[in-house]
């Protein structure tokens, strides 16, 4: 796709191979990030076509309806092969053309080995890496559509689940998304030729209990987990530790019971 029209700095860019990963992944802060006044946008590597029940036409239509749900106002097809996603050099160069292009604060990454699952997903956290680094190198622009060099500052992980690996993240964090869950929960809905009513129901399932569970260890009805490839840098010890509940329990349910108040 030939844009040359000047682009609006976003502040977060998340990415992912396939439209409906994010949704699944961290759609709750995508909503909450909107919400609280930061500039989003959506990259999907590739088109997620061919599958099963998908067309190329309905996936695109059922990617925007997400967009729309989510509030997301940017949403960018980086148009790379699906099924066949590999990371090199064209596919870094593709990536970071819209890096140099948005010149976004932080990066946000789908990362992990799914072998349950799409290969690809593997390949989008390392090309998402290694076009970080190739969108400020300079002496390079016409492998770039003519764009300038731009440093991403930040670079944030979300972690597939049913990853093969375990993982040790220099550090973790969970955003409360107890606020926007139903928001995400109609963006996975959206994508009706990937989740027919059966298939949707264990998806939700499995995304409020994933996210019942990452939002329990910090206080939170539901959370999303991220990581970084840093240990978190604290001017402030008391703004970093009281900023996060950091407790199991007391978890406010819908209809407050009591039945989580286990004071041993
Ligand atoms: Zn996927």
């Amino acid at each position: 796709m030939a844009d040359d029209a000047p682009h609006e700095r976003l502040d977060v860019i998340a990415l992912a191979p396939h439209p409906d990963d994010l949704e699944i992944l961290c759609g709750g802060t995508l909503a909450k990030l909107v919400a609280q006044g930061y500039k989003v946008g959506i990259f999907d590597l590739t088109s997620g076509e061919p599958t099963p029940r998908g067309s190329l036409d309905t996936r695109k239509a059922e990617a925007e309806e997400a967009r729309r749900i989510l509030g997301v106002p940017v949403r960018v097809n980086v148009e790379l092969p699906n099924r066949v996603l590999m990371d090199g050099p064209d596919a870094r160069f593709a990536l970071a053309t819209q890096f140099r292009r948005y010149r976004p604060n932080i990066i946000i990454v789908a990362a992990g080995r799914t072998p349950g699952a799409s290969p690809d997903h593997l390949q989008g956290g390392l090309i998402g890496e290694a076009a970080r680094f190739y969108s400020q190198l300079t002496k390079w622009n016409e492998r770039f559509d003519g764009t300038e060099p731009y440093r991403v500052p930040h670079l944030v992980y979300v972690p597939f689940p049913f990853e093969a690996e375990q993982r040790s993240w220099h550090s973790q964090f969970v955003v409360d998304i107890s606020d926007t869950i139903d928001q995400k929960i109609a963006a996975v809905k959206a994508y009706e030729s990937q989740f027919d009513p059966t298939r949707f129901a264990r998806v939700e399932h499995l995304i409020r209990s994933t996210n019942g569970f990452h939002g329990a260890r910090c206080g939170y009805m539901y959370g999303e987990l991220f990581a970084l490839p840093t240990p978190v840098g604290a001017p402030d010890l008391v703004q970093v530790v009281c900023g996060s509940k950091g407790a199991l329990a007391p978890v406010v349910l819908p209809a407050a019971s009591g039945v989580l108040s286990g004071n041993g």
